[in-house]
């Protein structure tokens, strides 16, 4: 049993040093990448059901590595949240998505992922005012995106903060639903605007391990509270059937674009809005 331990020790020490040598070298580039503009914001558009048309397009983060190449966001956001960074670099995300989405036609939101970091930061709501004014983006155009794990770690902050950004006329919605710890019920503490069903749930629409009862259940969850639902993921044209016939208002996936980046957005619009 003895030497069966140290084997093991022996393995696993090596994998050990070479994760944290990665995260260590991300963590200086990191840095360096904010100072030196290496991050760009791709855009994936958001579909209304009801008017066919594009409503909105999120904001999504990239970051050009200068020897790897585009690193993805989920391996950088949590080193920089973890190292402080995210708060500027939330802000940079934030002003950088107001200038573009202010060229865009009137009725075309703009969606931005605020990192429960950032989300409880001090400087959040002068942040997204500051954004707002010096973009001259009305604040009914901008919706923020923050997950479960904001409501579990401070209640009391979130509901606050929830306010005082209504107040700018912001919409804040739910992200990944259903893959945090709170309850359905909790969500009815909180003035949401919006719930995004997590891609995970559209997915297996249909399938052997069919989810199609939950995501029956947040979309009546949605209606019941008041909120918009929007279906993350969508690929194919039957997971689209099936939430348009469950009442779902807005969908997101490959099927309708890729994220693109920010010069392909008209394009994208005329394609599905028509001149
Ligand atoms: P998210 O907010 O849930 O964003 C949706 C992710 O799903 C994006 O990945 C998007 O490219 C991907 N996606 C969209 N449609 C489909 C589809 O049909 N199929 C599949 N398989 N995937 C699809 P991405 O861009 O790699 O971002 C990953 C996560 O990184 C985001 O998840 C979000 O949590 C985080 N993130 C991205 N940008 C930012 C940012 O500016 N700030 C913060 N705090 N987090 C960000
Ligand atoms: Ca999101
Ligand atoms: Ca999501
Ligand atoms: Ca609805």
């Amino acid at each position: 049993a003895k030497l069966e331990a140290r084997g093991a020790f022996r393995f696993f020490e090596p994998e050990m040093d070479a994760r944290i040598q990665a995260r260590r070298l991300v963590e200086q580039d990191l840095r360096a990448a904010l100072a030196a503009e290496a991050f760009e914001l791709h855009y994936q558009p958001i579909y209304d059901l009801a008017s066919d048309r594009i409503c909105g397009f999120e904001a999504l983060l990239r970051w050009n590595h200068p020897t790897r190449g585009r690193v993805s966001p989920a391996e950088f956001i949590p080193v920089a949240e973890e190292i402080g960074l995210i708060v500027p670099l939330g802000e940079w995300v934030l002003r950088r998505a107001c200038d573009e989405a202010s060229r865009w036609p009137d009725g075309i939101k703009v969606a931005v992922n605020v990192s429960a970091v950032q989300f409880t930061s001090a400087s959040l709501v002068t942040a997204v005012r500051d954004a707002l004014r010096n973009s001259g983006l009305p604040g009914r155009r901008l919706e923020l995106e923050i997950t479960e794990s904001v409501l579990v770690a401070n209640p009391g902050a979130t509901t606050a903060i929830l306010h005082s950004l209504k107040g700018l006329g912001v919409r804040v919605s739910m992200d990944d639903f259903g893959t945090g710890y709170s309850s359905l019920s909790y969500l009815r503490s909180f003035p949401f605007d919006k719930i995004k069903i997590d891609q995970s749930f559209v997915r297996d629409l249909g399938g052997p391990n069919g989810t199609d009862f939950i995501v029956r259940a947040v979309i009546g969850l949605g209606d019941s509270l008041g909120m918009t639902t929007t279906a993350e993921g969508v690929e194919t044209e039957a997971q689209l059937a099936t939430l348009r016939a469950e009442g779902c208002d807005e969908v997101q996936g490959y099927l309708f674009s890729r994220p693109v980046p920010v010069e392909d957005v008209p394009a994208v619009i005329r394609r599905w809005n028509g001149a």
